[in-house]
This record gives C-alpha cells, sequence and structure tokens, in this order.
C-alpha cells in the first residue's frame, strides 16, 4: 500500500467522520437515511469548524426551514445553500438519492450505467442519465499529479455505439484510445527503472491515464504523453517512431517483433482489456459523444481501487470544489433561455429565518433577474 500511503487517500478516510466509511449497503443506510443527516454531513464538510458566511464572514446563522439545506447569515441575511458549489448544485432531488447514487458509482467495481441506477433509486431515465453523468464530470482530480517513475505507454482502438441500435462489436466503428500505467516494484512498492531491455519482473499497476485521441499520429501521442507522464519517467513502449521522438524522457523500447504485445507491455494491455470488458458489459459500448467521460470514470475508479468507499466524496464534488456542470453543459448544447432576462412582476417574496422577506428593496422599479446568477430563481 506504498502508492495508497503516499497519495494519502486512506489517511484522509481514517480522519473523517465514521459515515464516510461505512462500507454496507445497511451500513451506508443508516448513516445517511435522510435529508438531515445528509446535510449534516456536507455542513461538517464545508465548515468543519462552524457556519462562516461567505458573504460578510459573519459566524452567525439560522437553518431555514423552508429550504433544505440552506442557512441565513444572522448578520447580513444572505442565504447559503451547503450544496452549493457541490455536484449537487441546484439539484430538486433529495440528498439521500445523490449521496446513494455517487455511493453505488463509487463502490461498484464496474461502476454504474444510467440504467442500473435508474432501477436502484426508482427515478426516470433521464433523472438517472443525468445524475450519472453529473457524478461522472467529479470523477477527474483536478490537483492530480501525473505519472512518474516507470511508465508503459501503448494505444488500442476500441469499438463504439452509435445510435440505439443493437450493439455489434464488430459492424462498430473504433476510436483510438491511448493508455499510460505506472509500473511498480512489488517488494519496494516503488518505481525500479532497470537498464534498457532488462524485464520488468515482479511487478504490479500504479496509477493509469486513458484518453482518446484523433489519430495516431506523432502529436495526439506526444501530446498525451506531456500532458500525463513527468519529464525524467521512463518510457516503456513498443517501438513507435512518435515515442522516441519527445524530448525529456528516458526511452526504453521494447521491440517486440512478432510478439504479442501483451508479452512485452503486460500492464497496459491488462488495462486496455479491463476497459473494453467493463465497456462493454457496463455500457454495452461507449458512445464517441461522450468517452472522454466514460474514461474519466475508467480511470478514477482503477486509481482508486484499493479504497473505493471513501472515494464518494470526491464523487459528491464535495473534496474537489470544481465548478458545477449544468444540464446545458453535458448535452454540449447552449441553454436556449442564457443569458435571457427573466422579469418578475412582483418582488418575490421568500422565508427567511425572521419571516417572510422580500428580495431587494420593498417599493422599486421590476427587478431584471439574470438566470446564471445562482440564487436569483427558484
Ligand atoms: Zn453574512
Amino acid at each position: 500500500m506504498w502508492y495508497a500511503r503516499r497519495r494519502g487517500l486512506p489517511g484522509e478516510a481514517a480522519k473523517g467522520p465514521p459515515l464516510a466509511r461505512a462500507r454496507s449497503l445497511t451500513e451506508f443506510q443508516q448513516a445517511f437515511p435522510d435529508e438531515g443527516r445528509c446535510a449534516a454531513f456536507l455542513f461538517e464538510r464545508r465548515w468543519p469548524s462552524g457556519f462562516v458566511c461567505p458573504a460578510c464572514g459573519g459566524k452567525r446563522a439560522a437553518a431555514v426551514k423552508s429550504r433544505a439545506s440552506t442557512y441565513e447569515c444572522l448578520e447580513c441575511s444572505r442565504q447559503t445553500s451547503i450544496t452549493a458549489g457541490t455536484a449537487m448544485h441546484r439539484s430538486k432531488l433529495p440528498l439521500p438519492t445523490w449521496f446513494w447514487a455517487a455511493h453505488l458509482m463509487a463502490t461498484h467495481s464496474n461502476g454504474m450505467s444510467a440504467r442500473q441506477l435508474e432501477d436502484q433509486l426508482g427515478v426516470t431515465y433521464k433523472t438517472a442519465w443525468l445524475l450519472a453523468q453529473k457524478l461522472r464530470r467529479s470523477m477527474i482530480d483536478p490537483m492530480r499529479e501525473p505519472l512518474e517513475g516507470v511508465v508503459e505507454i501503448d494505444q488500442a482502438e476500441i469499438p463504439f455505439r452509435e445510435g440505439d441500435a443493437f450493439f455489434e462489436p464488430g459492424a462498430a466503428g473504433k476510436i483510438f484510445v491511448i493508455g499510460a500505467v505506472e509500473v511498480i516494484d512489488r517488494d519496494t512498492n516503488q518505481a525500479k527503472p532497470r537498464r534498457k531491455h532488462a524485464k520488468y519482473l515482479d511487478t504490479r499497476s500504479g496509477r493509469i491515464r486513458l484518453a482518446a485521441i484523433k489519430d495516431n499520429s506523432a502529436a495526439s501521442i506526444q501530446a498525451f504523453v506531456q500532458a500525463n507522464v513527468k519529464a525524467g519517467a521512463t518510457l516503456l513502449t513498443d517501438g513507435h517512431a512518435s515515442y522516441s521522438a519527445l524530448r525529456g524522457y528516458r526511452h526504453d523500447p521494447r521491440v517486440v517483433g512478432k510478439m504479442a504485445g501483451h508479452v512485452a507491455l503486460p500492464w497496459i494491455h491488462r488495462v486496455f482489456a479491463l476497459m473494453k470488458r467493463w465497456s462493454l458489459g457496463t455500457y454495452h459500448g461507449l458512445r464517441r459523444k461522450h468517452v472522454d467521460s466514460y474514461l474519466n470514470e475508467f480511470v478514477f475508479r482503477y486509481n482508486r481501487r484499493f479504497y473505493r468507499h471513501v472515494s464518494f466524496e470526491a464523487l459528491l464534488g464535495i473534496a474537489s470544489g470544481r465548478r458545477p456542470v449544468s444540464y446545458w453543459d453535458i448535452a454540449g448544447r447552449e441553454n436556449p433561455r442564457k443569458g435571457e432576462i427573466a422579469v418578475r412582476k412582483t418582488p418575490r417574496r421568500r422565508k427567511t429565518a425572521a419571516g417572510m422577506r422580500r428580495d431587494g428593496a420593498p417599493i422599486g422599479p421590476v427587478h431584471g433577474l439574470h438566470i446564471d446568477e445562482p440564487g436569483t430563481t427558484g
């Protein structure tokens, strides 16, 4: 577990509240039975040493009874939702549904398709699909470090699925995928570069990276390596000329002649085999449009395979601090109402800790509300 210790992830798990460490379905459901317990968990994560108003820094707040998981600052009356900035931002789904979905996606070794989530959560397919997509967007750690040490790299072709027709791998189009995996020595749990052409025996795989590339050109391959592998690393490749043209790496090509690739580069071939089996088993083939988010999902789960039960926090977006994504981001379309000014005929009144309160000035001109501004719409 050198690798896990070095990254500090299980350590975080041990420090966290027992809720996050719940493993079984029963334990999980006991830990997060309702909206209140989920909200308390989020509150604890967001404000570990008590509420702090993001507007004025005030420390006193009251829970807003009419709006779940929202707190109103007693100094400046600003209302703050504890889901703001997470994957659950402005969602109408109950928090336990989100938590359960994240738990399922994080702990199931093969992940969950939207169809499987639909059955598990009792929601519509469209809801399940959007939920899965939003959670999948959290499956890339913005702070992640490039691979290092000894790294096997290779390319593969995977069939992709088009339309809703029954998926036939033989008749489908292909996507080029490039992958890299760290090769770790079992006895020291560290990477040990060896002399060129030496065999790497008794090793295991470390972290991986995968990406779809538009072709097998040198430019595509080199861009991937530079973005994902730290300079100075030893690259074990199939001897493709694109790799040796890369500056700043130690090259150890495995020119194998007629030998099968999985003999010379066993770890990356195992990763590709698992990825193909997963994409067919869970998704019945990947679609070209969302292929990157599916590859990210596979990488996320592979890199956390020894401590899956804690990765659901990262999935919920609690840990990452990323910008929430909307349906329109995911569908890759423009929100038709984007930039439109929603005109309110009467000022909105909302229930606050101190009674009903109007937004803005009590009497005045009609307020223009910008729909993309958080907190200005329902
Ligand atoms: Zn305040």
